[in-house]
């Protein structure tokens, strides 16, 4: 089980839930909100090698966070996930919108600078935006769009850039996401729960259900929910197969992998 985009450090009783989470899951990737969160839950969250916390500054709370600018664009260098920022062209923020954008320029040209990173991205109401800015950092390592929310044209325009997708139970939840889960190509998607801000029924999604997504996947691609979720792992090890330090799951797992183009 994988999960590539949640906020884990925000439910309540993270600590307790965070054991289990490095016990059910291969992997899962916490986003940050801000650089001094991220700090703070690096310092608190050591100590589990499938569990990793990314640098980010969220765009919803960019206007209040501006000062932490710094701190986020300097730290690059010290990560290899950088998450979640992006953009939110959204009616709430679409004031700060070109604030958003000068940021994440820096922080992609920071990622090209130093080798590529794996970079958990926010485009809602700004697709886009976010991809124009990718284009132009090409090499700012694998884009990983987090509940993408875009038109179809732009999820066309995202796949021909290459970029990854996550995806969660909350996004094919809903017909427009379920349509455009359909048309990714499923060897570039991992699964995600955005928890605790995605809830059903008032209730968190867990990280280790972000795999529930393989029902809806099974059903879109045709294929059974085990095969996707095998393909779900073997996106996972192509992906991290260039993080700078590879993680204990696939060094014990290498072995028995086939080699697989990135
Ligand atoms: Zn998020």
């Amino acid at each position: 089980m994988i999960d590539f985009h949640c906020h884990l450090d925000l439910y309540p009783e993270a600590l307790r839930l965070l054991p289990e989470v490095s016990r059910r899951n291969l992997f899962t990737l916490v986003v940050s909100t801000s650089p001094r969160a991220w700090q703070a839950t690096s310092r608190v969250f050591a100590g589990y090698d499938n569990v990793r916390v990314a640098l980010g500054l969220h765009p919803e709370i960019f206007e209040k966070k501006q000062s932490e600018r710094e701190l986020l664009l300097e730290n690059v260098r010290n990560t290899q996930f950088i998450g979640e920022v992006g953009l939110d062209g959204s009616r709430r923020f679409v004031g700060t919108l070109e604030l958003q954008e000068r940021l994440l320029d820096e922080v992609l040209a920071e990622c090209a600078v130093h080798g590529g990173k794996f970079i958990s991205l926010h485009s809602r109401g700004a697709a886009t935006r976010v991809l124009d800015l990718i284009e132009s950092h090409r090499d700012c390592g694998v884009p990983v769009l987090h509940w993408f929310s875009g038109t179809p044209k732009e999820l066309r325009r995202a796949v021909d850039l290459g970029c990854w997708f996550s995806v969660g139970p909350a996004m094919v939840q809903a017909e427009k996401g379920r349509r455009l889960f359909a048309e990714m190509p499923l060897n570039r998607v991992l699964p995600e729960t955005d928890g605790p801000f995605a809830a059903r029924n008032g209730i968190p999604w867990m990280p280790w259900e972000a795999i529930s997504i393989s029902d809806a996947a099974s059903e879109l691609f045709g294929r059974s929910a085990d095969d996707v979720a095998r393909t779900f792992e073997d996106n996972l090890r192509r992906v991290l197969k260039h993080s700078e330090k590879p993680l204990d799951f696939m060094r014990a797992q290498e072995s028995a992998q086939r080699d697989l183009p990135f």
